[in-house]
């Protein structure tokens, strides 16, 4: 696979695609459609691969997600890096939102008939602190309706690949047992899954798992060594 689309779907006008980690600029080992600035890369790649991204979707500007597992989140209106935080809402035209991810879980909100968008980021951490619930919050009150919203779920780590301590597991047992897969494994997807299911009117997902597909980035399987980060892509278009 050479593609830098993993998937897309295209609603009303409004681009969302999970990103591969092929047909960038980045060399070893974050070869080479890296988004990230903050692992190391050369910041002329990051920006260039960038540059990509914005045109695949027929973007102005980018707003990359500047993620810290929690549960904040931001409206954004400019292009560049956003403050901390693991969601961002937009209802700007031609202004692309970017979640990174590497085995953590991207997810995007549309609501095509109010032109409002967001992208989250959702590892355990974030899971457990309900950034899925906090982002639906802001997108809400940022305009959109829920009767009119599309969930996408980008690839992520699957729970087969996913081996936790017992302890979290134990953890999520009490605040979003819909993630626990089996005593010893989580499957997050499912987590992000649970939230989303009863509050909006379809959910497209793109299977994949992270760990297992080369042509996506996975923090696990760099195994401590520097790897690139991608993930989901969302602009609603400027015309
Ligand atoms: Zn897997």
């Amino acid at each position: 696979m050479n593609s830098q689309v993993f998937g897309r779907v295209s609603i009303e006008g409004i681009q969302v695609i999970a990103l591969s980690r092929n047909g960038g600029t980045s060399a070893s080992p974050y070869n080479s459609l890296n988004l990230a600035s903050y692992v190391g890369d050369d910041p002329k790649c990051v920006s260039a691969n960038l540059d990509l991204v914005k045109a695949m979707v027929s973007a102005e500007g980018i707003s990359i997600m500047n993620a810290e597992h929690g549960n904040r989140v931001h409206v954004v209106n400019e292009s560049g890096i956003a403050p901390h935080g693991d969601g961002l809402v937009t209802k700007s035209p031609g202004l692309a939102l970017v979640a990174l991810a590497a085995d953590c879980v991207p997810f995007g909100l549309i609501d095509p008939v109010n032109r409002v968008v967001a992208v989250g980021h959702a590892g355990w951490r974030g899971v457990l602190a309900n950034v899925v619930q906090t982002l639906l919050d802001e997108f809400v009150a940022t305009g959109a309706q829920l009767a009119h919203t599309q969930a996408v779920i980008g690839p992520a780590i699957c729970a087969k690949c996913y081996e936790v301590p017992a302890e979290r597991v134990e953890q999520f047992r009490e605040v979003c047992p819909a993630a626990v897969s089996s005593s010893t494994h989580l499957d997050l997807s499912a987590g992000v899954k649970s939230v989303l299911a009863s509050q909006v009117t379809q959910i497209h997902e793109f299977d994949g798992c992270t760990f297992e597909n080369e042509d996506l980035f996975s923090y696990r399987r760099a195994a401590g060594d520097p790897t690139g980060r991608g993930g989901l892509v969302i602009a609603i278009g400027a015309s």
